[in-house]
């Protein structure tokens, strides 16, 4: 038999988890939008687009826990567009948002970078970057660039764009998931043959090729596609609540 939680427990739980007070970050880390008290069912996800916040409701969901919410410093602050149909459905529903950013990207164990590590056969054993937020690990065993590309490709079920010599062997590997090419640097500095974000840039391929370090793009949804799904399952098994995961398709 399922339970419910308050909506206010819950974010309790969510914000000792994740330490959102550690982080200086460019949105609000926890209840960005609330709704009912009780929750019976968790809905988790990537962003909170509206085709997310459609799925969620469909399946009945009362909370919706996110990374990447609907508020950034710097958006235009007027309620209109598809910010406003965005909240409009929230309201109507009377759903609580819950949105963890920087701190769920950095989290162990259940985390976005540690998720995608798990799948990649990486433990971190080093971080870098601004708070830390990239990590550095070795694989078992060296293997080539372009082996560890298909590795990429079968865990995230999604090709990923590879610069450098696919034949480079490859051992140390740091990574970090969503849009964080702008670390590759600071992942040379930290040691490492292989970088690997979700995103690229123009200028990340003459910096991998001038460092002699290959550069893996897998996707900035892809490689944050694991951290909510697994403080999702986490926060139901505690609560004794029901939890669903939805994956809004996204190529980029
Ligand atoms: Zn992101």
């Amino acid at each position: 038999m399922a339970g419910k939680v308050d909506a206010r427990v819950l974010l309790g739980a969510l914000d000792e988890l994740m330490e959102p007070a550690r982080f200086r970050d460019y949105c609000p880390n926890g209840m960005q939008v609330e709704g009912k008290r009780e929750i019976g069912l968790l809905a988790s996800g990537v962003t909170s687009s509206l085709a997310f916040i459609e799925a969620a409701i469909g399946a009945g969901a009362d909370a919706l826990l996110v990374h990447h919410g609907l508020f950034w410093k710097g958006d235009d602050m007027r309620v209109v567009g598809p910010k406003r149909r965005r909240l409009g459905l929230l309201l109507a529903n009377n759903l609580n948002l819950f949105a963890y950013h920087l701190p769920l990207d950095t989290l162990a164990d259940m985390g976005n970078n540690a998720q995608l590590g798990t799948r990649l056969g990486l433990a971190a054993d080093a971080w870098f970057g601004e708070q830390q937020i990239g990590s550095v690990g070795s694989l078992g065993a060296a293997v080539t660039a372009g082996e560890f590309a298909r590795r990429v490709a079968t865990a995230l079920s999604r090709e990923p764009l590879l610069i450098g010599d696919p034949l480079q062997p490859v051992r140390r590997v740091a990574w970090c998931s969503g849009g964080a090419q702008g670390y590759f640097e600071q992942a040379i500095a930290a040691g490492c043959d292989l970088y690997l974000s979700g995103e690229v840039s123009e200028q990340t391929t003459h910096l991998a090729r001038e460092a002699g370090v290959a550069y893996i793009a897998a996707g900035h949804h892809a490689t944050e596609r694991y951290g909510a799904e697994a403080v999702g399952r986490y926060a139901a098994g505690r609560f004794g609540i029901r939890h669903v995961h939805l994956d809004i398709d996204n190529p980029a």
